[in-house]
């Protein structure tokens, strides 16, 4: 499915290949080397995919997906990381900061491919407060007026020291 994709990449090698690539499969991209343009860009583009390098002078990678998912206008919008140092507890860092996937450079053609495809298929991230809405709607209320038997004394779960 064609979709904008934006690509935040200070390597200028790199950003021409990953742009002719995502061309190539019908896309319409937008490239960005400077990432302090890079949330001024995507307010423009309205982008349905944002691929980031994560090694960025100015603003990091980290930094800009923050930025992106504290954006009430694109925090939805799926985010995929690219970087060329994947060590132990990276993975785990980069989703936490906001990308839903993750590739090493170099890049394999293939699998760079196939995390575009399936992040586009996933489509744009839930909004971030229908879960919490959904959950007060069906919650009990918190306190009953006369709450005599609301709150049962827990058993006590030890003989001494509690
Ligand atoms: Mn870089």
């Amino acid at each position: 499915m064609m979709a904008r994709i934006m690509i935040v990449e200070d390597n200028a090698l790199n950003i021409k290949l990953f742009c002719d690539l995502l061309d190539a499969h019908g896309h319409e991209t937008r490239g960005v080397t400077d990432s302090r343009g890079a949330m001024a860009t995507a307010h423009e583009f309205a982008p349905d995919l944002v691929i980031t390098d994560i090694q960025l002078p100015h603003i990091d990678g980290m930094e800009l997906m923050r930025r992106l998912r504290a954006d009430p206008e694109l925090c939805r919008v799926p985010i995929m990381a690219v970087t060329a140092y994947a060590g132990e507890g990276d993975d785990e860092r980069i989703r936490e900061a906001g990308a839903q996937a993750y590739v090493s450079k170099p890049i394999s053609v293939a699998r760079f491919a196939a995390a575009v495809d399936a992040l586009l298929e996933e489509g744009p991230l839930p909004a971030p407060d229908e879960d919490a809405e959904g959950t007060d709607d069906a919650a009990p209320p918190q306190a009953r007026e006369n709450g005599a038997a609301s709150d049962p004394v827990p058993p006590a779960t030890g003989k001494a020291g509690a």
